[in-house]
């Protein structure tokens, strides 16, 4: 290009000066330059016109030739179409191998803008979820997959969370929804069908609940006997042991039936009704109270930092406080003390049970909320537990939008701590601190 270039000025400035020359013989050289430089425009123009229209038509075959400036530009113009057309096949091979590969994943995959507007989807959503590749392309993904739980899934930010909802194309069918964020603002949602995961558990649900229902009659009528054999004193002595240890073992069987029937009425249940009024301050105080009176307990002190009220179901929140805390005097010597407290913040309220007992290793943790796991099941036997209280209190804290979390260290003491949404709440007002009376 550098030699073209000069060329071309070369060509250029001999034409003015061979147009100044001749003008200059017949006594008008400033009109002979001037007829060169129109001569030379008129050239460039003809060509430039030549090039607009090989682009035009594609056919260059005028500019192949020579190596003046315009055939330079020609092949510089060649070169980077040639680079530009090789970048676009390599990009298009690109987006068809993302294509195969994401048309191949089992589970739906759906792009979504931050207006939550499909941008692109894989064939499993087409085929879980019916959605359209292109019809739906542009549309809000929640007016195509109508549920409430979606809707807010996608306004909110917590990504963490997966949700089941019905699915829109199979009677009877679950999808598992997931959103990830990437990029900017964009998100991608993922479908799985769940139908047969949600099947077995409603199975196993419905199991146990009617076996539970079925054995509570049986278990009615051998306690029922067994109470009037105990006050029985006709019976002869040697069976005063035997009856009693039935008894025992009748009782126990009652609680642990009592409360699987509770667990199964819990999952069956949707979430908590959110037009209730639960008085949770009030709610410690009648629990606390209860327990004091039900035997030897230590000491249990009262934290209310907020008259807040919870939405939600008044007997839940009750089975709730009332499994954490007979599980803390459990678990606490009697020279210990118990914290109940109750509190409040712009995120929401936190109802705390803490005691200075045993604690719990920390390998145990993850698995304290699984139905029947006693970290020592042999003791817990003996002392009552039944091992199913504190899948109760997560189920009860799931249908109010809330979470259990649990600190402990052994030796040191247990803290379990109920975590509630701040759209649960009814007021979010802090208060002074009160302490009430402890009862006897
Ligand atoms: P249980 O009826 O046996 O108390 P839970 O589901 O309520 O069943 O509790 C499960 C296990 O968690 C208990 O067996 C006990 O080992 C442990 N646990 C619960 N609360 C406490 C606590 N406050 N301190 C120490 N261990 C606890």
């Amino acid at each position: 290009m550098p030699g073209a270039s000069r060329q071309f000025l070369v060509g250029l400035i001999l034409l003015l000066l061979a147009g100044g020359a001749i003008g200059w013989i017949y006594g008008y050289a400033e009109r002979g330059i001037l007829v060169a430089a129109l001569l030379a425009l008129f050239w460039q123009v003809r060509h430039l016109l030549a090039f607009v229209r090989a682009i035009r038509t594609g056919d260059f075959s005028v500019f192949r030739q020579g190596d003046g400036i315009w055939q330079q530009i020609f092949s510089a113009f060649s070169y980077q179409q040639g680079r530009a057309g090789r970048y676009k096949r390599q990009y298009r091979q690109l987006l068809r191998e993302i294509r195969k590969s994401t048309d191949a994943m089992p589970d739906g995959a759906v792009i979504l803008n931050e207006a939550n507007e499909i941008v692109m989807c894989n064939r499993a959503a087409k085929t879980i979820a019916g959605l359209k590749p292109k019809k739906d392309r542009g549309q809000r993904v929640d007016n195509i997959l109508r549920d409430p739980e979606l809707t807010r899934l996608l306004r909110s930010n917590e990504f963490a969370q997966e949700i089941d909802i019905p699915s829109p194309v199979r009677d009877d069918g679950w999808l598992n929804c997931r959103v990830v964020p990437y990029g900017a603002d964009q998100k991608m949602l993922f479908l799985r069908d769940v139908t047969d995961r949600i099947r077995l558990t409603r199975m196993r649900r419905d199991f146990v609940g009617n076996a539970s229902h079925e054995l509570r009659s049986p278990l009615t009528v051998i306690s029922g006997y067994l109470d009037s054999m105990s006050d029985d004193p006709s019976v002869i002595a040697e069976w005063g042991q035997p009856i009693a240890q039935m008894r025992n073992q009748a009782q126990r069987m009652n609680r642990i039936v009592a409360e699987l029937l509770e667990l199964s009425r819990l999952e069956s249940a949707g979430p908590a009704d959110d037009t209730q009024l639960v008085d949770v301050a009030k709610l410690l105080t009648i629990c606390r109270n209860a327990l004091y009176q039900a035997g030897e307990t230590p000491e249990i002190e009262l934290e209310v930092a907020s008259d807040a009220q919870l939405r939600g179901n008044n007997s839940e929140i009750e089975s709730l406080i009332t499994n954490l805390l007979s599980n803390a005097i459990r678990h606490t010597p009697a020279d210990g003390r118990i914290t109940l407290r109750w509190e409040t913040s712009p995120a929401g309220g936190v109802l705390s049970v803490a005691d200075n007992g045993e604690g719990i290793n920390a390998e145990h943790l993850p698995r304290l909320t699984e139905r029947f796991f006693r970290v020592d099941p042999g003791r817990a036997r003996e002392d009552g537990g039944v091992g199913l209280g504190l899948a109760i209190v997560k189920h009860v804290l799931g249908r109010h939008d809330a979470k259990l979390d649990i600190e402990s260290e052994r030796g040191e003491g247990s803290r379990f701590i109920c975590r509630f949404p701040a759209g649960r709440l009814s007021v979010s007002a802090p208060v002074p601190l009160r302490q009430p009376p402890a009862s006897p």
